[in-house]
């Protein structure tokens, strides 16, 4: 019987994916709910891990054309300013990579049904079953052999199979494109304070992505609304950049911090639907192409026994970002603390060469 892969979510998780199920000549359907191109909270910043795993789906030589190679890391805490050189790295719009990678998916065989939302409904020993509807209202249910839920933070398609291990909290994020006076090209900006932190960063089109991680204890509530805080952190901050005017409609998050349970039976889940910590280490993309490329290689491994590809998976996720996270998580709780921030401030600003060994760390390709 012909095996059908399904996977649920166009962004850069699903479609990495997809791509590589292609490559090892699988059937796949993706489903993807919003019409493309669309805009998305993040601070479109990957490093070179991200791109090690873009090229391995032929997407090299279009990020070599399209994206902004970014040189340098400024980041403002502790009422100071540090500045660490970057090996590798690129900024780029979600909204044109995202298209970009939807388009290859469609090129290289693959069926994209978009604009449809997916609902996983069922699995059993032999199928997942999975509704499908449309933007006029139309459902139908179809069967599939796997099915590789990607659909980002709002994890919407299969809440009820894969439950939380821990439910969402922490910090929301928020964002939106600006024009900024004074912002070179090819530097991250990165203000930290204890409301939170602002990424900036100058896209390949010119347009500011200004994305933060604001945090959502009640105290903060009274410092205004997400576009307020932002503009004021970079207020606050020894970025060094003028004006800020905001050119774009803000977009919010639900809190960040989560995880779930991230695969049962035939059913997976990849990128930010299987968790998240937050986005201070840039990594969230690659944490998800990461894992659309390995979960397709298990797909593949597996010739078409996909009873335990969810048990399977639990565990190789595990190895694959365990340390990612960890790593992501320790750095994020060193800096709410003020005492550290300053500390770290005080030794970066003078020794900018001890983050060597994390800016190495966080680059390393892909095994
Ligand atoms: C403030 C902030 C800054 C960040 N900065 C960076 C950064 O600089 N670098 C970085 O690497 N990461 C960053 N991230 C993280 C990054 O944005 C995410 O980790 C990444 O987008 C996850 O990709 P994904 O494919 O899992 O999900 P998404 O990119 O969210 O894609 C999910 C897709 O699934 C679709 N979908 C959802 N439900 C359904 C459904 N039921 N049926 C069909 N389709 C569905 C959605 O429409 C969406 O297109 C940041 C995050 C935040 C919050």
């Amino acid at each position: 019987m012909s095996q059908r892969i399904l996977v649920i979510g166009g962004g850069v998780a699903g479609s990495v994916c997809a791509l590589r199920l292609r490559q090892h000549g699988l059937t796949v359907h993706l489903v993807e709910k919003e019409s493309f191109p669309r805009a998305k909270v993040c601070g479109c910043c990957i490093g070179g891990t991200g791109l090690s795993v873009l090229q391995r789906v032929e997407m090299g030589g279009w990020i070599a054309d399209n994206a902004q190679a970014t040189q340098t890391w400024i980041g403002s805490l502790g009422g100071r300013s540090v500045r660490i050189p970057l090996t590798t790295g690129i900024a780029v719009s979600r909204e044109r990579l995202d298209m970009e990678l939807l388009v290859r998916v469609r090129e290289s065989g693959a069926v994209v049904h978009s604009p449809v939302s997916a609902n996983v409904d069922s699995i059993d020993e032999n199928r997942v079953g999975v509704i499908l509807k449309g933007a006029c209202g139309s459902e139908e249910l179809q069967d599939y052999s796997a099915v590789v839920l990607a659909s980002g933070l709002n994890a919407s398609g299969s809440k009820r199979l894969l439950p939380w291990t821990e439910l969402p909290h922490g910090p929301f994020g928020a964002s939106f494109f600006a024009k900024v006076d004074g912002l070179p090209t090819g530097v991250i900006g990165m203000a930290c304070d204890r409301d939170g932190y602002v990424g900036v960063v100058r896209l390949e089109d010119g347009r500011v992505d200004v994305a933060a991680a604001l945090s959502s204890g009640a105290s903060q509530r009274g410092n205004g609304s997400p576009k307020q805080r932002i503009l004021q952190i970079l207020e606050r901050s020894h970025l060094p950049i003028g004006s800020v005017e905001v050119t774009s409609e803000v977009m919010v998050t639900p809190p960040l911090r989560r995880s779930r349970l991230s695969g049962t039976g035939r059913l997976v889940a990849i990128g930010d639907a299987s968790g998240y910590v937050e986005p201070f280490t840039g990594e969230g993309m690659t944490w998800g192409m990461m894992s659309g490329y390995a979960i397709a290689d298990l797909i593949a491994d597996s010739r078409g026994d996909f009873h335990s590809l969810g048990q399977r998976w639990c565990q190789r996720q595990k190895r694959l970002l365990g340390s990612r996270r960890r790593t992501c998580r320790l750095l994020t709780t060193i800096l709410q603390n003020s005492v550290a921030r300053f500390g770290a401030a005080q030794v970066l600003s003078r020794f900018p060469s001890f983050a060597r060994p994390l800016t190495a760390h966080l680059s390393r390709p892909v095994d």
